[in-house]
């Protein structure tokens, strides 16, 4: 399924005179930072960029969230560097950790396999619990409830273009739900079982899929991954294949624990990870580090019932399941394209990736990559812009500031 221009296309062409924005009226919004007092330098960089770039227009509040407590350099130091308002949370026991019904045992376990397997961060318990506290309980925290938008910043991000519009109030007025700037594939061995999980939620739920699902799914022999027919898809040997596997797979009732959302660590079957119902995740994901989001979205009774059934699987220890596919495939299974928005006018970076519009080299080719991963192999790269071209748009030229 094609998403294009009908679905979803750039708020503001160019840059907007940022004086007169500094009067227009204001979304019920904020910046969510989670960190730690270690990430202070990194948290400073991130609060430089912001707000040379946006906020010193827009003067957007700040949280702060912290499983600890902020030590006084850090809450002072914070407060140097934007004339925001500016709050410090900490987050309550109940919404980060194992919760009563996880054998830790079990848990910890798991998680020491996963660092002696070398699986990215998977063996570092705080890492797991980031991922489930970002999957089903910041929006959640007191701090937070007063606002209906949220935009997440982490330590260590840059944004290199100027945003002279208000994203909030943008994404308001387009009815949408989820905003990303980066879309990538996700470290197969993180989330081996995950989709079988979301699948099933979609399935016991009965959703149909809107159309946002596909775009999670790997493409079938002989197509594209917009459903398209690949050109020579006409020849017998490229037409979809009932592929007994899959076939037999989709005979087996799911297992119990997946429909009674039971009972903690440790259940997830050994299976197949390609053979569920005859879909395949193609590991693609929105970037969740940056995110301008809806908080109705998360806080909605669907989105409960989504982070209570994956997170009952056990799937955030016994695999190491990160809140980017669990956002991504609850939009999925809950949204349609038109409801989320690709910001492909932010220039944005953290660590190895990033995402400038303006001065991307591959702006030359025919097919523009929306993302520059410096750790891709040429391989990965096709297949990603691949994938991504089909967000692309007619007028893409000219979007956004120059990035600098
Ligand atoms: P990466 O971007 O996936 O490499 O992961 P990060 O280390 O940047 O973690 C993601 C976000 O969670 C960042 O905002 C971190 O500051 C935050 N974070 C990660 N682990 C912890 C933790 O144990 N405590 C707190 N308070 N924040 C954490
Ligand atoms: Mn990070």
């Amino acid at each position: 399924r094609k998403i294009n221009e009908k679905h979803d296309k750039v708020f503001v062409t160019g840059c907007l005179d940022p004086k007169v924005q500094q009067d227009a009226p204001r979304a019920n919004a904020v910046f969510v930072v989670l960190a730690r007092n270690k990430e202070l330098d990194g948290v400073i960089e991130s609060l430089k960029s912001v707000e040379r770039h946006f906020n010193r227009w827009f003067h957007y509040p700040y949280v702060f969230l912290n499983d600890g407590d902020f030590n006084s350099t850090f809450k002072e130091t914070i407060l140097n560097y934007t004339s925001s308002p500016v709050e410090f949370g900490k987050i309550p026991a109940e919404h980060w950790g194992y919760p009563d019904w996880v054998d830790t045992n079990v848990a910890k376990e798991a998680i020491r396999k996963q660092g002696d397997a070398a699986i990215m961060y998977g063996g570092m318990e705080s890492y797991h619990h980031m991922c489930r506290f970002y999957s089903g309980f910041f929006y959640k925290h007191e701090l937070l409830q007063k606002y209906d938008w949220y935009w997440r910043v982490e330590p260590e991000i840059k944004y290199f273009c100027d945003i002279t519009y208000d994203p909030f109030v943008h994404m308001a007025r387009a009815n949408k739900t989820y905003g990303f700037t980066i879309a990538v594939k996700e470290l197969k061995e993180t989330v081996p079982n995950i989709f079988r999980y979301a699948s099933a939620f979609k399935r016991t739920h009965n959703l149909t899929s809107q159309g946002l699902w596909e775009m999670f799914v790997e493409p079938k022999e002989g197509f594209n991954q917009d459903g398209s027919p690949k050109k020579d898809a006409l020849n017998p040997e490229n037409l979809p294949k009932d592929d007994p596997k899959y076939a037999a797979e989709k005979q087996k009732p799911m297992p119990e624990d997946i429909l009674r959302g039971q009972p903690g660590a440790g259940t997830l079957p050994d299976i197949d990870p390609e053979a569920m119902d005859g879909d395949v995740y193609n590991m693609c994901h929105y970037w969740s580090n940056f995110e301008i989001a809806k908080l109705d979205f998360f806080r909605s009774q669907e989105y409960e019932d989504f982070f209570n059934m994956m997170d009952r699987s056990g799937g955030f220890w016994t695999e190491r399941w990160g809140d980017a596919p669990i956002h991504s495939l609850a939009a999925g299974a809950l949204l349609a394209p038109s409801d989320i928005h690709y910001f492909r006018d932010f220039g944005y970076r953290h660590t190895t990736i990033q995402h400038c519009p303006a001065n991307a080299p591959a702006r030359q080719l025919p097919r523009e990559p929306y993302l520059e991963r410096t750790t891709l192999d040429e391989k990965a790269r096709r297949e990603e812009d691949e994938y991504w071209a089909i967000w692309d748009t007619e007028k893409e030229n000219g979007v956004g500031c120059r990035c600098r």
